[in-house]
């Protein structure tokens, strides 16, 4: 992806964002890309069944890839805290979309704090 070098032709206003959740920003992080992670990333959502893991209240999230909910697999350690654990599958957890943003929102907000 090329960035333009000409200030000029980038928007004065930034465009208003209406919705109230916003979903995690594009990641430039190049290991998003690889076979690895596709790997790794179809893995953890095999062994949860195509089932949302994150559980509320003693109650496991209902969302899944059979009920038609699109499914990501997600670390549960961040992989900019923990590369190391980029690609092991303890460290992954499937999650339908709700969950997967405010998971990335929660991640975000432990950095600023630390
Ligand atoms: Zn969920």
């Amino acid at each position: 992806m090329r960035r333009s070098r000409i200030p000029s032709l980038s928007p004065r206003v930034p465009t208003l964002d209406t919705r109230k959740v916003k979903p995690p920003p594009k990641r430039a992080d190049p290991h998003y890309q690889t076979a690895e992670h596709q790997q790794w990333a179809l893995q953890v959502k095999k062994r949860a069944g195509w089932r949302c893991e994150y559980v509320e209240n003693g109650h496991r999230c209902e969302r899944s890839r059979e009920k038609g909910d699109q499914m990501y697999a997600d670390h549960i350690q961040d992989v900019r805290d923990r590369p190391e654990l980029a690609l092991d599958l303890s460290n992954g957890r499937c999650a339908c979309n709700s969950h997967n943003t405010r998971a990335g929102i929660q991640a975000r907000a432990n950095r600023m704090r630390s």
